[in-house]
């Protein structure tokens, strides 16, 4: 006789970890199942830094999310006593008519988020590294900041373990079903078989295996980020003097890129968003190799040359993309008893616990009272 939950977390990275401390909050019995250990480096959760700003040049439909999730945050921080997020204003870069800069002036204006608007010159001299290029303009934004990713998933994780969920690791699901009748579902790991009342599916890069039947348009790609040494003392890179930034460059490629997090010993996080090769999460390339960090070093030695020495570290992570780039977040459009969280397409992880939240809604109360509807897989026809 299997086990009876409330309900399941299948996958338990940024999202799962955060559905299984919302649910668990709410006094839900929560079964969480993870393939590999808490907070691993396989999936894409992990490096490091993750930034999160509130000019959300993607869609202005995203700042109420991101709003909530700086309190939630905020919350966990209170809760655990650690440091999960580290604000250190962020620069928004790109040429006049660049979606960056054009976006992230929208979403400010139509929320009214306190924002500078900055020409080169300006740039220039409150934030020297940048070499900006004729034309260019950023966005200046105080509270955007740094996330902790791997200390976030931490928190999320133990506090669900607090409140009650049972969290197993090492357990890859194999499959799972849903009965028909719309109350239980089936779940079949390596080890065992578990029948909740409702499903949550958050399974990053493996989506495409654990939703194989919902055809959803996701693809995976393969992401490098890089740690450079820069070539004269760390010291214009410290918090408080360089910001995280995003940067629409000339080629149309996007660069982001954090203050130096490690002191002056540790490298300076940067790296190129979107654009990786195709893979899938069970053939992902690990390796990175000597002409991708070449590659690197010439985006940085044109457009940040004081940070275009030594690469100390390089990590590879996969972004899971939608063809338009946003979520899918829903009730499952088969199954009304099995919530989805997937395609973050490389900018999920300062939603996590407003998504969690969301997905507690969702299996709870069939809806939540956030505006997820740019999220729907309906948009797919699937
Ligand atoms: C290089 C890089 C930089 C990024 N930068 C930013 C950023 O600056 N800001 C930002 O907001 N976002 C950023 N993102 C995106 C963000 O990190 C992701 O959107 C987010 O981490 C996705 O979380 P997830 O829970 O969907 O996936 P994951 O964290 O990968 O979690 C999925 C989990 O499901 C488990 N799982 C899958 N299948 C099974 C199975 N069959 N059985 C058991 N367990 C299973 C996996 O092992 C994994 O732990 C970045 C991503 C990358 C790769």
């Amino acid at each position: 006789m299997p086990a009876l939950y409330d309900v399941i977390v299948a996958g338990l990275g940024g999202m799962g970890s955060a559905a299984a401390y919302h649910l668990a909050g709410r006094g839900v019995r929560v079964l969480g199942l993870e393939q590999f250990t808490p907070a691993h480096d396989r999936g894409s959760s992990h490096g490091q830094s993750r930034i999160i700003r509130k000019a959300y040049f993607e869609d202005p439909a995203y700042v109420p999310l991101v709003l909530r999730s700086y309190e939630l945050w905020q919350r966990l921080e209170r809760e655990t006593g650690r440091e999960l997020l580290r604000i250190t204003g962020g620069l928004m870069l790109g040429g006049r008519d660049s979606a960056v800069v054009r976006g992230s002036i929208r979403s400010a204006e139509e929320h009214g988020l306190a924002h500078e608007v900055l020409d080169a010159a300006d740039v220039r001299r409150r934030f020297p590294p940048f070499a900006l290029y004729p034309g260019s303009l950023a966005v200046y934004e105080l509270e955007a900041g740094v996330l902790h990713p791997e200390a976030a998933v931490h928190a999320h994780l133990d506090r669900a373990h607090a409140l009650g969920a049972e969290l197993r690791f090492g357990e890859p699901i194999l499959r799972w079903e849903a009965r028909g009748d719309g109350l239980s579902v089936v779940v079949e790991t390596a080890r065992g078989r578990y029948e909740a009342s409702r499903l949550v599916v958050t399974a990053g890069p493996w989506a495409p295996r654990l939703l194989e039947n919902l055809s959803l348009p996701l693809s995976v790609d393969r992401q490098v980020q890089f740690w450079f040494r820069p070539v004269a003392g760390v010291e214009p890179f410290l918090p408080g003097r360089f910001p995280i930034f995003v940067w629409e460059l000339e080629d149309g490629a996007a660069m982001y890129g954090f203050p130096a997090l490690d002191g002056p010993d540790g490298g300076v996080k940067a790296a190129l968003h979107h654009g990786g090769a195709v893979c899938t999460a069970d053939t992902l390339d690990r390796q990175v190799d000597e002409a991708e960090i070449a590659r690197m070093r010439l985006y940085l030695a044109r457009y940040i040359p004081l940070l275009a020495g030594e690469c100390v570290h390089a990590a590879t992570c996969m972004y899971t993309n939608t063809p338009d780039l946003h979520f899918v977040i829903a009730l499952h459009p088969h199954h009304r008893e099995v919530a989805i969280a997937a395609g973050f397409s490389g900018h999920g992880f300062k939603f996590t616990p407003v998504v969690g939240e969301i997905l507690a809604d969702l299996v709870t109360h069939g809806a939540t009272p956030y505006p997820i509807d740019i999220f729907s897989p309906a948009r797919f026809q699937v």
